[in-house]
């Protein structure tokens, strides 16, 4: 009885997986294809730095694809020790770019998280979706902020707060709904999918926003032992 409540929780995870890899895949693409277009006029350095972008989005990709493998392999996700430090790191790192494009400024304020216990592609899926968000709600620049702490109640918690479009009342409250996006590219599973990833991890998501004014969302995830 338990292996199968086990088995089923892994595939649901997998299924999940897949998704936000299918959906994350379709930037990089695009960034790939349009840097492949460019290549044809360019030469000399500009060149190069298509030829660049072209390795480092397919790296990516490639992570994206190594990690769902990871999560599918022998039927069993790996429980473990998450340093969700390493993960804000990384996730940082890889706006740092469209960051710098869009003049956003960037203010990290993390004390030292003590290990959450879970599955790390999906959680670290979950937070490079709330700050891809946060950078795209700041097309003209703007400031994000990034805040981690330990509770003292044996949780940890996250704030990913931008100074970006916000979203009016009616947006906000569909805001985590499966496929609900107001962007005219998006597909709306970013928010529906760190949801269920965070609920799955025994914590809590919340999320406030003001049109016009910016977004917080704060992350409340339980220390792992
Ligand atoms: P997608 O990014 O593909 O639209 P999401 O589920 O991540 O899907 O987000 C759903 C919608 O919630 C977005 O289309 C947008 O309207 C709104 N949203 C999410 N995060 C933010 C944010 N930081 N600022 C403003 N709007 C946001």
């Amino acid at each position: 009885q338990r292996e199968r409540l086990v088995e089923t929780e892994t595939l649901s995870v997998i299924g999940e997986m897949a998704a936000a890899v299918a959906h994350s895949i379709r930037n990089p693409l695009a960034s790939i294809r349009s840097a492949a277009e460019l290549a044809h006029e360019e030469e000399g350095s500009a060149l190069q730095q298509c030829l660049q972008n072209i390795t480092s989005q397919t790296d990516r990709l490639d992570g994206w694809i190594r990690e769902l493998l990871a999560a599918s392999r022998g039927g069993v996700v790996p429980v473990e020790k998450v340093d969700l430090n390493a993960v804000i790191k990384e996730s940082l790192d890889g706006v740092a770019s469209e960051m710098q494009r869009r003049g956003i400024a960037l203010t990290v304020n993390v004390a030292p998280l003590p290990p959450v216990r879970g599955t790390r592609a999906p959680l670290a899926h979950a937070i490079r979706s709330i700050i891809a968000n946060a950078v795209e709600a700041m097309p003209q620049g703007g400031h994000l902020r990034v805040e981690g702490r330990p509770t003292g109640e044996g949780q940890v918690e996250i704030v990913i707060a931008d100074t970006g479009v916000g979203m009016p009342v009616g947006v906000a409250q569909r805001a985590f709904k499966p496929l609900f996006t107001t962007k005219p590219n998006g597909v709306g599973l970013g928010l529906a999918l760190t949801r269920r990833i965070v609920e799955r991890h025994a914590g809590q998501i919340e999320l406030d926003s003001r049109e016009g004014r910016g977004t917080r969302v704060v992350l409340n995830l339980p220390v792992g032992g």
